[in-house]
């Protein structure tokens, strides 16, 4: 058979592929094959029959980045991906596509189409709204992180699934371009904003206590297998509609921080309302806000319920240990928050949001905005407790 010996695809072989691997299309029907991966590692197929009426996604992982030759990445991260989202389609009904098929020697997997949905960064870049965004990704969050922890899980289950989702080399990626890099180009990959070259060097660079927060945020990252984490949280891993969000591309997950997810969504949104602020946009800056604020509110309170429902650990039950646990997975976020607002100024994995502010002026605050915030969350991360508490921070610094 053409698929016993892995190969990366062209377009026509992913048709064939999806023929041969599943009865998902009629025998005879026509398929075309498009490659719409718009990501820095993978390639994503969309194969649709010529009525239109029927499609598949197939993602395929590289033994390289997609970007970079020079990057060799295990394809195992395929296969995390591909058992993280049939989980999260467990955990969180209906915030997760579905799972055709995971293929361990094409390093493939097939799965749902979600193209009635669409990016939520690029939606967020058309300044739309999503009312009950808020609302599903806390109720995401906390059904996909509470249960893998020690709190609620069995823990020789937990160890053996530490193990298998180790993911060295893609937690490689996060601990140099999220908590290394951007404090000290040691690889000489930043790429600064001209305008504020000077500024970063001074506010990031030699900024000492900075610095210093964030190597033991790195440590933490490193060493606190809390849950297992989908390890890239931003908004372009959301799919939406007004009424849906579904979560893609947990390539990245790993037991780490509960915090590292969350802070990546508050970072994320944050960049939006900056975004929209600059286009002088206040409905859209209104909601962002308010959907901040919503996401640390319902997150805490869906924790807290989930917490009370289903704690498994007889320690974990003392009186007041919920509170200091969710105390340190805020603080978490907020440090968090603060390294990814760095990492996407300061780094070279940049976001549309704020690389496509074309006035120079508005480019010019809106990194610095970003950029302060972002050092009171990371120095002050334990002083961020509620939703409330980010935003007032927020518009301190705007
Ligand atoms: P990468 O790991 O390379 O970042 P992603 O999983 O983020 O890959 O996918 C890259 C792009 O492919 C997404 O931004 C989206 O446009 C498209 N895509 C990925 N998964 C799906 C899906 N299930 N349905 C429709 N489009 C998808
Ligand atoms: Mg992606
Ligand atoms: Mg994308
Ligand atoms: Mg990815």
């Amino acid at each position: 058979a053409k698929f016993d010996e892995y190969f990366l695809m062209e377009n026509e072989d992913v048709i064939h592929y999806v023929k041969e691997k599943t009865s998902f299309f009629n025998e005879n029907s026509a398929l075309l094959c498009d490659e719409i991966g718009d990501g820095n590692l993978n390639y994503v197929y969309r194969v649709v029959d010529q009525a239109g009426d029927k499609s598949v996604i197939v993602k395929q992982a590289g033994d390289t980045a997609r970007i970079s030759d020079a990057i060799k990445l295990s394809t195992n991260r395929i296969k995390i991906e591909s058992d993280i989202l049939i989980l999260h389609g467990k955990l969180a009904k209906g915030h997760a596509p579905e799972v055709y098929l995971y293929d361990n020697v094409m390093n493939c997997c097939i799965m749902e189409d979600l193209s009635d949905h669409t990016i939520l960064r690029e939606a967020l870049l058309q300044f739309e709204t999503f009312p009950k965004l808020a609302d599903h990704i806390s109720t995401f969050m906390v059904q996909t992180l509470l249960p893998t922890t020690d709190v609620v899980m069995d823990h020789q289950e937990k160890k053996v699934n530490v193990k298998e989702y180790m993911n060295p080399e893609l937690c490689d990626i996060s601990e140099e371009l999220v908590y290394t890099e951007p404090f000290n180009d040691y690889n000489q990959r930043n790429e600064l904003f001209e305008p504020n070259k000077e500024w970063i060097v001074t506010e990031i660079y030699r900024d000492d206590v900075l610095r210093l927060e964030a190597a033991k945020l790195k440590f933490e990252f490193m060493n606190h297998a809390q849950a297992l984490i989908h390890g890239d949280l931003h908004t372009g891993s959301l799919f939406v509609t007004k009424e849906s969000t579904k979560v893609i591309d947990p390539e990245f997950g790993f037991y780490g921080p509960i915090g590292y997810d969350v802070g990546n969504i508050i970072a994320n949104l944050t960049f939006a309302l900056i975004h929209g602020d600059a286009y002088g946009k206040e409905p859209f800056v209104d909601w962002a806000e308010n959907t901040i604020m919503e996401v640390v509110d319902l997150f805490n309170k869906k924790f807290t319920a989930f917490w009370d429902e289903h704690v498994t650990d007889e320690m974990a039950k003392e009186t007041g240990f919920k509170e200091w646990y969710l105390d340190r997975v805020l603080s978490d976020s907020a440090g968090v928050a603060g390294l990814e607002m760095i990492r996407r100024i300061v780094g070279l994995a940049k976001v549309k949001d704020i690389t496509s502010i074309e006035m120079e002026a508005e480019r010019i605050r809106a990194e610095r905005i970003c950029l302060t915030l972002a050092k009171r969350f990371i120095k002050d991360r334990d002083t961020f407790r509620t939703g409330k508490d980010f935003i007032t921070a927020l518009k301190e610094v705007m």
